[in-house]
């Protein structure tokens, strides 16, 4: 196999998609048997909504959002102005994650090797050389010239080459429960949803007892930081797990994993991907993935924080100049909905 990706999430399956429509050998390897798992969040961002009509896979279903309210101190402030966003896309669709992945997979005949958990990576001569696995027929091995791990933010594989995560505490994460509902339930409402016949999913928010935290990517000597070794390379939460704040988690993850196509494409059909290659990728993204997460470290101290210690009496002064000054809110649109740093869809994958 010339490419093995780990987890056919965001970042995994889009990888696959454009690497396959590079006429590159791929497998993604993915735990679950179908895409349809615990709320994941709904929203896609206009960056992924160009690059889908770049990839020729046309309109998305669902509702779209135009601006991000939130209730502050009494007050209803408009934290983000997506609808003044340059180009096509002036909202945010809310689309769940599993039809999101399910419209993606179609866009291209896909080795998809679902129910497929990787257990381990191989490694020959300090070299990782493909993974080990667990499937319905028993254990297995799978070689390949890169693994590419997306396998979300408890990242086997990463671990398994030893690379560690800085980690940092947030105020705040978001908790989920399943609680039995009667076989009539349907519809959503609140902040509660219904997910399959006998059960209601919730998300909740807790200041206390919180268990997680984001990671950052860690950059020993700033060039072989934590995305990288020869030839294991991480995307989207496997080497950078966001905030749930601004849900910016899935965009970030799909801009890696275009990228990564882009500059990967061609080492890998001419059989010669190197550290170097790799060490581009990340340098490509780390920029965008620091910014995101310096801003999401901001909104946690001005305003989640405060709020979660009941200390938030009153508009704080950024979300105040973003009031006074509209076209404030049209930037953090354009920071949150698009980034900095967009990827556009390579030439080999447009349709
Ligand atoms: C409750 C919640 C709400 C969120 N809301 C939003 C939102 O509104 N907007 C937003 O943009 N982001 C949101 N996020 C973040 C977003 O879900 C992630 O950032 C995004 O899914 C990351 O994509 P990924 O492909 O890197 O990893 P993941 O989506 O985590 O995908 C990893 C995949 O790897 C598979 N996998 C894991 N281990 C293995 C293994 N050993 N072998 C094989 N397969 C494996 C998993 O089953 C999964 O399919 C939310 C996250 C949570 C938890």
């Amino acid at each position: 196999m010339t490419c093995c990706v780990v987890g056919g999430g965001p970042a995994g399956v889009m990888l696959s998609v454009l690497l396959a429509r590079a006429g590159v050998k791929v497998a993604v390897l993915e735990k679950h048997r179908d895409f349809l798992r615990d709320f994941r969040g709904d929203t896609v961002h206009p960056s992924t909504l160009r690059l889908l009509d770049e990839l020729g896979l046309g309109r998305l279903p669902g509702p779209e959002l135009t601006a991000m309210r939130m209730r502050v101190a009494g007050e209803t402030v408009v934290a983000a102005n997506v609808g003044r966003l340059p180009g096509r896309h002036k909202h945010i669709r809310m689309i769940p994650q599993w039809d999101f992945l399910d419209l993606l997979a179609a866009a291209e005949p896909l080795d998809l090797r679902m129910g497929t958990e990787v257990t381990g990576r191989r490694r020959t001569d300090g070299r990782v050389t493909g993974v080990t696995y667990r499937d319905s027929d028993g254990e297995g091995e799978l070689s390949a010239d890169l693994v590419v791990a997306c396998d979300g933010r408890d990242s086997v594989v990463r671990q398994a080459a030893g690379l560690r995560p800085d980690e940092f505490p947030l105020p705040m994460d978001v908790w989920q429960v399943r609680i039995p509902a009667p076989a009539a339930s349907t519809g959503s409402a609140g902040g509660s949803r219904n997910c399959s016949a006998g059960t209601v999913r919730c998300s909740t928010r807790s200041g206390r007892g919180t268990t997680s935290s984001c990671w950052k990517p860690r950059w020993a000597g700033r060039r072989s930081g934590m995305w990288t070794v020869c030839c294991l390379l991480c995307l989207g939460d496997a080497a950078h797990t966001m905030s749930p704040v601004g849900g910016v988690g899935v965009t970030l993850a799909v801009q890696d994993a275009v990228a990564a196509a882009r500059i990967l494409a061609g080492p890998l059909s001419a059989g010669r991907v190197s550290t170097q290659d790799l060490a581009k990728v990340q340098k490509r993204r780390e920029w965008p993935t620091r910014v995101a997460q310096r801003t999401q470290l901001g909104e946690h101290e001005i305003l989640l924080k405060p709020a979660l210690e009941g200390t938030l009496t009153r508009v704080p002064p950024p979300l105040r100049a973003v009031q006074r000054f509209p076209l404030l809110a049209v930037v953090a649109a354009y920071l949150g909905g698009i980034g900095v740093r967009p990827e556009h869809t390579p030439a080999f994958a447009r349709r």
